[in-house]
Formats: C-alpha cells, sequence, structure tokens
C-alpha cells in the first residue's frame, strides 16, 4: 500500500516528489508516455528562476528527479491504463500491474495536438513532428514548416532555423496569440517567413515529407511547398482519459479543480497542465506540485496515517 503514488514526471510530479518524500511519504512516481514531461522535449528553458544563464529543459527535469530521489522517492516506467478511484484505497492498473493507494496525485500533463489529416498520421516520424528539439536535426539545410501562432510556434520556429534553410511559419490567421516578445524575436529572423491565413489541406510524401499542399483562407489559392519537415506546435489535450467518468473534467479533458489542489474525489490532487489551461509554465506547474504534495500530506495526517 502506497501513501502517494504520482502520475507523471515533468516539473509538476517531480515537485510533487520532492515533497512527499522530504516528507517521508516514499511516493512513487509513474513516469507516463513521456518521461520527463513536456521539459524533456524543450531546449532551453530561460524563465525558470535560478538560472541566470537558462538551463537545458531535459537537465532541469532530471535534477529533479534526483533531488526527489535523493529523499527516497521511488521512480517506475510505465502508463496507467486503466484506474479505479470509487474507493480508498485508489487502484491503479500499471501496464497490467495494480497498485493501491491511499492518495493520489495526477500530474499527468497535457499532449501535442495533430491537426489530424490521414497524410500527418500516416508520415509521423517520417518528417513530421510534435517536437522541434527531437527531429530539428534531421533537416539542416532544408525548408521546413511550422504550424501554429502561440508561444510554442514562435519557440520552435526560432528554435529549428539552427538546422533549417527557411522555416515557413503557417499560421490559420492573422492575429497570434503568442506573447509579443517570441513573436517579435520570430518576426526578426530573417529565416522564418510567415504564412498567414492559410491552413494545411496535405501533407506530402509517401515515404518521408517532400512537401505540403496549402490553401490561403482569404483568396482561396491553394500551393503545394517543397518542405522536409512539418511540425506541428498547435496546442495541446490532457492526458485524463483513464479518468473518465471517475473525476469531475471540464468539456476538454481539463481536471476541475475543487478549490487548491483538489479534486471532485477526496484524496486525488491535481497538478499541472492536467487542469491548469492558462499558465502551463514550468514554474507553475512546479507550484502546483507542492501544492498537491502539501495537500495529500495534510489529507493523510487528517486521516491517521
Ligand atoms: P496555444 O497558445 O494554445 O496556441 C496554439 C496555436 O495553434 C494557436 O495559434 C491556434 O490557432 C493554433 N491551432 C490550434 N489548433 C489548430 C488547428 N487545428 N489548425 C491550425 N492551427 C491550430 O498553444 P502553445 O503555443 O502550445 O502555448 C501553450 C501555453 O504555453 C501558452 O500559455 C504559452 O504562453 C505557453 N508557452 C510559453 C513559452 C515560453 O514562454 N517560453 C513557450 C511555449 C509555450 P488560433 O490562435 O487560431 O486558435
Amino acid at each position: 500500500m502506497r501513501n502517494v503514488t504520482i502520475i507523471g514526471s515533468g516539473c509538476a510530479g517531480n515537485t510533487a516528489a520532492i515533497y512527499t518524500s522530504r516528507a517521508s511519504l516514499l511516493p512513487l512516481v509513474i513516469g507516463g508516455h513521456e518521461p520527463g514531461g513536456q521539459l524533456s522535449l524543450t531546449s532551453l528553458v530561460e524563465n525558470f528562476p535560478g538560472f541566470p544563464e537558462g538551463i537545458d529543459g531535459p537537465q532541469l527535469v532530471e535534477n529533479m528527479k534526483k533531488q526527489a530521489q535523493n529523499f527516497g522517492a521511488e521512480y517506475m516506467s510505465g502508463q496507467v491504463i486503466e484506474a479505479d478511484l470509487s474507493q480508498r484505497p485508489f487502484r491503479l492498473n500499471i501496464d497490467g500491474h495494480w497498485e493501491e493507494t491511499r492518495t493520489l496525485i495526477i500530474a499527468s500533463g497535457a499532449s501535442a495536438r495533430w491537426l489530424g489529416l490521414p497524410s500527418e498520421h500516416r508520415l509521423i516520424g517520417k518528417g513530421v513532428s510534435s517536437c522541434a528539439t527531437c527531429d530539428g536535426f534531421f533537416h539542416r539545410g532544408k525548408r521546413i514548416i511550422v504550424i501554429g501562432g502561440g508561444d510554442s510556434a514562435m519557440e520552435e520556429a526560432n528554435f529549428l532555423t539552427r538546422f533549417a534553410s527557411e522555416v515557413l511559419l503557417v499560421h490559420r490567421r492573422e492575429e497570434f496569440r503568442a506573447s509579443k516578445i517570441m513573436l517579435d524575436r520570430a518576426k526578426a529572423n530573417p529565416k522564418i517567413k510567415f504564412v498567414l491565413n492559410t491552413v494545411v489541406e496535405e501533407v506530402l510524401g509517401d515515404d518521408a515529407v517532400t512537401g505540403a499542399r496549402l490553401k490561403n483562407t482569404a483568396t482561396g489559392e491553394v500551393t503545394n511547398v517543397e518542405i522536409s519537415g512539418f511540425f506541428l506546435a498547435i496546442g495541446h489535450v490532457p492526458n485524463t482519459t483513464v479518468f473518465k467518468g471517475q473525476l469531475e473534467l471540464d468539456q476538454d479533458g481539463y481536471i476541475l479543480s475543487k478549490g487548491g489542489a483538489r479534486t471532485s474525489v477526496e484524496g486525488v490532487f491535481h497538478a499541472g497542465d492536467v487542469q491548469d489551461r492558462v499558465y502551463r509554465q514550468a514554474i507553475t506547474a512546479s507550484g502546483a506540485g507542492c501544492m498537491a504534495a502539501i495537500e495529500a500530506e495534510r489529507f493523510l495526517e487528517n486521516e491517521g496515517h
């Protein structure tokens, strides 16, 4: 029987692990399908306090994990494929193996969103990617596309100019969700060309991406462009499928908060992007992990554990 089980090993999960392990609760951390969370897919993190020169995303989460392990947190790789939160102890099926836990911290984050085109799906890993840091290297000296108009799109487009000869930033409208500083930085980059009011009709290529068919929504004009890489940066969906019907979720699947880190089930707490659709930063996820840990600790104390 575990005191605390944490689902997810990003900033939220790792911070919850640091706090609960330091409180001698010996938490179990289940790595999830994207161990290290979204930071493990990024490059330089410049806005996490305490690192004046910035820090590599994967290094930052690895440091957090080591910090938690130093206090006794146990990490297990795998995914929760089924959960029973109808009674305590809660039961979790991790790739066929069941664990029981007195409290649960859900820090399973949110995953990249795709356009949903069959051609896009067919070419994932063959030039279609949601991770610039992972796959940018393959497009040295080539032209690529980044889809999206938020901070992620600006950040990825900038990062990809390290490799690509040209980055076409394709966005479906003229206004941007991106913050001014990120947008200005992308606009100032001579390797980035903005293609606005434009949607993707098809990703082209048999065994690898060779191009994309784009449609200008203002003029109706359709053009084929030659590219070797097609990068999605159009947001994320929360990883809450296993909790449908067991926890209150909003219409998009984000966990509904019942104040602080509490969910609709007593003893189950949320942390990070699985609930937060507003801030979604490494530092806010870490803060949320801390809150969930403190609430889990107090809950256990009140229950006499
Ligand atoms: P986002 O802000 O939700 O932006 C998603 C973008 O993708 C929007 O421009 C949206 O277009 C577009 N989009 C969504 N679905 C689409 C579809 N089916 N087809 C075409 N375009 C589509 O997501 P994000 O950029 O991933 O950022 C998420 C959060 O993380 C934000 O709060 C952001 O500030 C933060 N973030 C911060 C940093 C940083 O500070 N270093 C870096 C990355 C992310 P519409 O605008 O038309 O809806």
